[in-house]
């Protein structure tokens, strides 16, 4: 069920990001990205590594100043003096992949959590805030667990110390990069209900990056594909994985387990490489409809190869995905022929 409302608590507009490279040249790993999340929204970002979702996620966290467009916090446009950099970092926290390298290995969990409320110089009530922080994750009592150090949990509760950590200055919104990429498949399932858990009693909304469509099933009210520093399709979640229009979606949703699409798709082709970024549609030389005929025979083989698509906006508010692509658009064209 998707959970938009009319006003975001975390927007990208027309982002961009330009990076050098080898040379003294300019890459561009995001490309124009505009993105919505909803106070409560549960958001995944998907596509391949080195598609440019984890340069967007470190934009959206301030980590990175875009090099056009802008990051906008409940409607206002991110600053970044070192004192607005620091309120925001409160109000939007990241989770990182790995809990093992997040959590300093000296440091006790109590240590660990309360760390986050000592940087902005939050004193009261430290033992209460990080107990609760604690609880609200799972590992309760919590006192039982103060004087525990990583190497004494499970990768489990290594994960939920993490988010607790971020959970303890109490967020609007939380940034979780592959949140549950490193744990064991029995673990993951306990690790995204707690997510789910935040989400239904705190209102917290979340920007979970992954490669994982699995993940985003479980777990997104709203599913973002990016390719090549650019949204390809967006839309809710079921809609984008039961029925994935564009044909990087339709490639990444045909190796999933019960996949909706009939046949396994391989990416043919070179792998995303922002500093090779192919004329007309930049997924064109992988695009198993350009290689089938496809195109062709609607008449678009020729836009794939030379015409750039336009970069996507926020998603259609009558909820259908948006979609960047030439042959999607010239099917959902009447013809003369087609029925009135
Ligand atoms: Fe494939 Fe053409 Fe669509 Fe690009 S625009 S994804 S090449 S059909």
């Amino acid at each position: 069920m998707s959970k938009r409302s009319p006003s975001p608590v975390l927007s990208a507009r027309g982002l961009e990001v330009d990076f050098r490279v080898r040379g003294g040249r300019r890459a561009r790993a995001v490309d124009g990205v505009n993105l919505d999340l909803a106070p409560g929204e549960i958001l995944a970002l998907a596509g391949e590594s080195g598609c440019g979702k984890t340069t967007l996620a470190r934009t959206l966290l301030g980590l990175v100043r875009p090099s056009a467009g802008q990051v906008e916090y409940a409607g206002r446009p991110l600053a970044y003096s070192t004192g607005a950099l620091k309120s925001y970092r409160r109000a939007v926290q990241l989770v990182l992949q790995d809990p093992t390298g997040a959590l300093n290995p000296r440091h006790t969990v109590y240590e660990a959590v309360a760390e986050g409320l000592r940087i902005h110089g939050i004193s009261d009530n430290e033992r209460d805030r990080v107990a609760e922080a604690l609880a609200r994750c799972g590992l309760r009592p919590p006192e039982r667990f103060f004087l525990a150090y990583p190497h004494e949990l499970s990768g489990g509760q290594r994960q939920r110390v993490v988010i607790a950590g971020a959970l303890v200055l109490e967020p609007k919104v939380i940034i979780a990069d592959e949140p549950v990429a490193s744990l064991d498949a029995s673990v993951r399932g306990e690790i995204l209900a707690l997510l789910l858990r935040l989400r239904e009693e705190f209102g917290l909304a979340a920007l979970v990056v992954t490669h994982d469509l699995g993940l985003a099933w479980s777990i997104a009210d709203r599913l973002a594909v990016m390719y090549l520093g650019r949204i390809v399709e967006s839309g809710p979640t079921e809609q984008v994985l039961t029925n994935p229009r564009h044909p990087y979606t339709q490639a990444l949703v045909s190796v999933l387990p019960d996949s909706p699409v009939d046949r396994s798709i391989i990416l043919s082709g070179e792998p995303p490489d922002v500093t090779r970024i192919p004329a007309g549609c930049r997924f064109h030389p992988r695009c198993h409809e350009l290689a089938s005929g496809a195109a062709e025979q609607a008449g678009v083989a020729e836009a794939c190869r030379r015409t750039p698509l336009p970069v996507l906006g926020t998603d259609p508010t009558d909820g259908a995905p948006a979609v960047a692509c030439h042959l999607h658009a010239a099917r959902l064209t009447p013809t003369a022929d087609s029925p009135k």
